[in-house]
């Protein structure tokens, strides 16, 4: 079962008009929403189920600065200083706590890839510090496993999803944004070359400017207009446990599980090993794009042909504006737990540190990732469709940059100087 959100405050009509369009009310949609209505842009977000109901309200919660690439990090870090502003901001706790991320290795192939990592970002000045086996075990304590060592960033943390998702979308209410459920975007229109308005399933929407921020789904609306978006799904499986004691407050990444504490006293566990690839015609159409990343990431990957690719084909990729679109026909992703993987995670993270024995699970979800080939969001105007910009392709690690990938977005389609440099996201790159 899915986590929930607390309800949001929506809206039931559509206006005739406004200034930008947004579409999706994931995370990244919702800060960028409530960031123009800080600026008081009009702004509408039409999201076709339910606020945070993908991507936004399964993930893990992470927010972090190590391991990303270092064309990324001016962005983390400026995400950092927005979420230690948010409970602030959008008047609730959104669960922010700077409480320390490690990822920590077995071998010593594994450990060399964080030094690596660590070498290829000295000049960006982390606090991201190796660790002995000897340190591991004083900052997690009780535990049996057997380290080469790892790495810490103290500075990185957590938030929880559900929380923020529905604190963010009811203050970007609240400071005037409208915010639509149950209402696809089929696609785009234009006027004189430029994008002018959305067709929706309950009509259409007039505006000047439009933000695709619909995580897996902006490859399809996309391609229905002639544009290629190379993103490819792959999913990942979550549990949560009922409130238990643990070993730490940080949040703790293994080669075959992770934990990281919530703020009911539970733990979020996962396999970090592994995700499930779904094969899908997109596979077989862009799989050469991706041969470098599934050469590194073979091990990790559960691949499988079945169900998922006539469902997929099923769903269509070319529709007209006056019929039933795709996203209609899927209102929330919501694949199943892959239980096998789940318990794998508990299994190896109780060998590491046995109090993990005694875990009872509260709850357990998929949720399905938009990776693109170079691992990095695309965030920018889409030069073919003049009047729209993109915020997608989050590949798995969207959430804990959001607040900053919001206001960069935000920036871009209001005018304002960008507040960090734009141009690791151009979408011209994966071209
Ligand atoms: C299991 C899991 C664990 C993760 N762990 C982490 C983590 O620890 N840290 C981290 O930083 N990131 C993590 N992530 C990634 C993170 O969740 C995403 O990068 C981020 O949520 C992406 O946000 P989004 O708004 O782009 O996408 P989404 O949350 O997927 O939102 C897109 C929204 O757009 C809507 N939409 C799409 N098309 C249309 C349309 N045509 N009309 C109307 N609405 C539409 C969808 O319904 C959806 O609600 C994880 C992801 C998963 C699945």
């Amino acid at each position: 079962m899915a986590p929930t959100i607390a309800p949001v405050r929506t809206f039931t009509e559509l206006p005739a008009s406004t200034t930008v369009v947004i579409i999706g009310a994931g995370i990244i949609g919702l800060t960028a929403a409530l960031t123009l209505a800080e600026r008081k842009i009009p702004v509408v977000v039409l999201e076709k189920g339910r606020v945070g109901g993908e991507q936004s309200s399964r993930n893990l919660g992470w927010i972090r600065k190590t391991n990303r690439h270092a064309a990324d990090l001016p962005m983390a870090q400026a995400a950092d200083r927005l979420w230690a502003q948010m409970a602030e901001r959008v008047g609730v706790d959104v669960g922010y706590r700077q409480a320390g991320i490690m990822f920590i290795a077995r071998t010593e192939a594994q450990l060399a890839m964080h030094e690596n990592w660590l070498k290829s970002v000295e000049s960006v000045g982390l606090d991201s510090q190796l660790l002995s086996k000897q340190q591991i075990a004083r900052h997690v304590p009780h535990g049996q496993g057997d380290w080469q060592g790892g790495i810490y960033t103290p500075s990185d943390g957590r938030a929880e999803p559900t929380l923020a998702c529905s604190a963010i979308a009811n203050a970007a209410i609240a400071k005037g944004a409208v915010i639509l459920e149950n209402c696809a975007v089929r696609g785009l229109t234009t006027s004189a070359g430029r994008v002018s308005g959305v067709v929706t399933e309950r009509g259409e929407l007039r505006c000047e400017q439009v933000l695709l921020a619909g995580g897996l789904w902006s490859r399809r609306l996309l391609g229905n207009h002639g544009v290629n978006l190379p993103t490819l799904p792959l999913t990942c499986s979550v549990l949560r446990t009922t409130p238990m004691e643990g070993p730490t407050d940080i949040a703790v990444g293994a080669p075959d599980f992770s934990f990281r504490k919530h703020i009911d006293g539970g733990f979020i566990i996962t396999q970090r090993g592994k995700l499930d690839a779904f094969l899908t015609l997109d596979h077989a159409l862009l799989g050469t794009r991706f041969l470098p990343q599934l050469k590194a990431q073979r091990d990790f990957l559960r691949i499988s042909l079945g169900k998922h690719f006539f469902d997929d084909l099923k769903l269509g990729r070319r529709w007209r504006a006056d019929s039933v679109s795709p996203f209609e026909k899927v209102r929330v992703q919501d694949p199943a737990a892959n239980n096998e993987l789940n318990n794998d995670a508990l299994r190896n993270l109780s060998a590491a540190w046995p109090m993990f024995k005694n875990a009872q699970i509260a709850q357990a979800w998929a949720g399905t990732i938009d990776v693109t080939p170079d691992s990095n969001p695309v965030i920018g105007p889409v030069a073919r469709l003049p009047g729209l910009a993109l915020a997608s392709g989050f590949s798995g690690h969207g959430f804990g940059t959001s607040p900053a990938a919001g206001q960069l977005a935000a920036d871009l389609l209001s005018g304002h100087t960008p507040f960090i440099d734009p141009a690791p996201y151009r979408f011209e790159r994966l071209a």
